[in-house]
């Protein structure tokens, strides 16, 4: 009998980083894990990332959108 790795089942691929975690926060159908969702509300909006960060939420919810 074989075991499934149930760590394993229960991450889910964040989409800023692209790494499969288990904790974090769904945004519209999509998972941001708990340490992108810190560095996006702790970034200066002045700071280059933040753009990058909005630019990837926002094509995400373009996405869900036409869905
Ligand atoms: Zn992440």
């Amino acid at each position: 009998m074989e075991v499934e790795n149930l760590e394993n089942t229960l991450q889910e691929k964040c989409v800023i980083c692209e790494e499969n975690k288990a904790s974090g926060i769904h945004i519209y159908h999509c998972f941001v894990c708990f340490s992108c969702e810190r560095k996006i509300v702790s970034t200066d909006v002045n700071d280059p990332n933040y753009s990058f960060y909005v630019e990837k939420l926002k094509a995400l919810n373009h996405m869900t959108k036409i869905v």
